[in-house]
């Protein structure tokens, strides 16, 4: 194991470190992310030890002492220069991005942007404290605090913007925070904590590359105070009960099968297209993307239609080919548990209404793929696949359409198509989910909480109430005088 000094410039893309107290540092044993598109190797990366978690919670215990006492405007004005830097090497990431995550160059150029936009709005919001009461001899103050150290636990579809949403809020809020990346993507986020030794104290962000253990490690760790996780329902419990035992605070945001309900009165090749998109963007491996897709029964032959035309025009490759739109599922796992949805076409007696056969290539590509009225209770309606592969239902009755929409234990994101804003309002507000959408789908906002219903998570994160989540709350009750 060594160490290096972290430097003012940022290291070229090619030597990868943890960053543990200020440093960077490498690992005896190293391991490697595979290039989705090519299943050729990504460079080395370290593998923690528990020694390595114990001192970076060691040395973020440290820095809380200090970076908690620092002002809103130092840990602002750091979270603003850091963004900066990112937004000066967009390329770099993007490039690596493609590489280890697989996705378009367009779109990991825009993750790059999207990932410096969140640190800058969220700069912008300040906790302030709140006068609950004022006379001449009382005050009642209501204070937010910040808890001590955070984890961010971050998954593989979008590792540099979910990473960007957990680092702003915690150390704005002054908490130091260890980064834990996944496996499959480790490449960008550790060169954010690179990045990041130039504008914060030692020991106040620190990105962590390990293997499977690094995570439980993190979680039942006595050190932190806070886990902050986004990946899928199933590890969400098991994180949940692993920060139980020390009583950590902890945000969950967790995966979804978001319906998207078409009515009749709408502009059917526009909303085809947009549909397709919102359910194929990022290979469909995004946590809002629509999975379910419920149109009126009197125009479904015709938006079946529109919707396959535009699906056949999507270029499915190597991210860095030009106007491709569906990179690789971005690894192997996924891409056989994306399989077996294809297994099961012909098990089922699905009917296709697009795709369904998927070339035997080099990398983990899978065509788009929709699955017309399959049964309601079968596992392409109820599970999320969480790749190109979705069905398209019928429906003609309101409440029945918003019962089947509401039928299921998720409840992340839900959309209503319709040009009649009455009736889009009307069924919009009866949907189960955290962020509902009318005539539009996954748009986030970093000042708007995002957070999932039942088993889509708990709490939310981003805006005032995201960044609350990384205090304590305290009243403060001051009688004026002794006597
Ligand atoms: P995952 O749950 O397998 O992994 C997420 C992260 O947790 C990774 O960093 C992983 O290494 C880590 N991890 C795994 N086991 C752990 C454990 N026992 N303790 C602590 N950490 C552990 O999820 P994934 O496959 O990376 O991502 C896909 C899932 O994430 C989908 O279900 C998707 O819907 C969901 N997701 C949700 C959101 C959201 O904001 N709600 C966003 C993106 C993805």
């Amino acid at each position: 194991m060594g160490s290096l000094p972290a430097t003012s410039k940022l290291d070229c893309f090619s030597g990868y470190f943890n960053t543990i107290n200020g440093q960077l540092m490498s690992t005896d044993k190293t391991r490697h992310g595979i290039n989705p598109a090519t299943g050729k190797p990504n460079p080395e990366v370290p593998v923690c030890t528990q020694q390595d978690v114990d001192d970076a919670v060691k040395a973020a215990r440290t820095a809380f002492t200090t970076w908690s006492k620092t002002s809103w405007h130092e840990r602002q004005k750091a979270i603003l220069d850091f963004a900066d830097a990112l937004e000066q090497h967009t390329d770099d990431f993007a490039k690596m991005l493609t590489l280890e995550q697989g996705k378009p160059i367009q779109f990991a150029v825009q993750e790059v942007q999207v990932g410096v936009l969140w640190m800058r709005e969220l700069a912008k919001i300040k906790l302030q404290e709140e006068i609950l009461e004022e006379t001449t001899d009382k005050q009642v103050v209501v204070r937010y605090t910040p808890l001590g150290v955070s984890v961010g636990i971050v998954p593989w579809n979008f590792p540099i913007h979910l990473a960007c949403g957990k680092i702003a809020p915690s150390l704005l809020t002054g908490n130091p925070i260890i980064v834990k990346p996944s496996p499959f993507t480790p490449y960008c986020d550790l060169k954010l904590g690179e990045l990041g030794q130039r504008f914060f104290p030692p020991g106040v962000l620190q990105v962590l590359s390990g293997d499977d253990q690094l995570g439980p490690w993190l979680t039942s760790h006595p050190g932190p105070d806070k886990i902050s996780f986004t990946g899928s329902t199933a590890t969400g419990r098991l994180v949940m009960a692993s920060a139980a035992r020390t009583l950590k605070r902890v945000t969950l945001e967790l995966g979804g099968n978001d319906p998207a309900i078409v009515t009749k009165n709408i502009d059917i090749k526009t909303t085809a297209a947009k549909i397709a998109t919102l359910a194929f963007l990022n290979s469909g491996q995004i946590c809002l993307a629509i999975k379910r897709i419920y149109v009126h029964e009197s125009i479904y032959d015709d938006f079946r239609q529109a919707i396959v035309d535009f699906t056949r025009t999507l270029k499915i490759g190597d991210g860095n080919e030009e106007g491709v739109f569906l990179g690789p599922v971005q690894n192997s796992m996924q891409y056989e548990k994306v399989k077996t949805f294809f297994s099961d076409i012909e098990k089922e007696k699905w009917k296709v209404a697009v795709g369904g056969v998927n070339d035997e290539k080099p990398g983990y590509f899978i065509t788009p793929t929709i699955i017309e009225k399959p049964d309601e209770s079968s596992r392409i309606v109820t599970e999320e696949p969480f790749g190109p592969i979705v069905p398209l239902l019928e429906w003609k009755d309101e409440d029945d359409v918003i019962a089947r929409a509401n039928d299921t234990r998720l409840g992340l994101g839900a959309s209503v198509w319709s040009d009649d804003v009455e009736e889009a309002g009307r069924i919009a507000r009866q949907l189960e989910a955290g962020s509902v959408w009318i005539n539009t789908h996954i748009e986030l906002d970093p000042h708007a909480p995002f957070g999932g219903h039942k088993e889509s998570g708990i709490g939310y994160e981003w805006g005032v109430g995201g960044l609350r989540s990384y205090c304590n709350v305290q009243t403060l009750f001051l009688k004026k005088k002794t006597s």
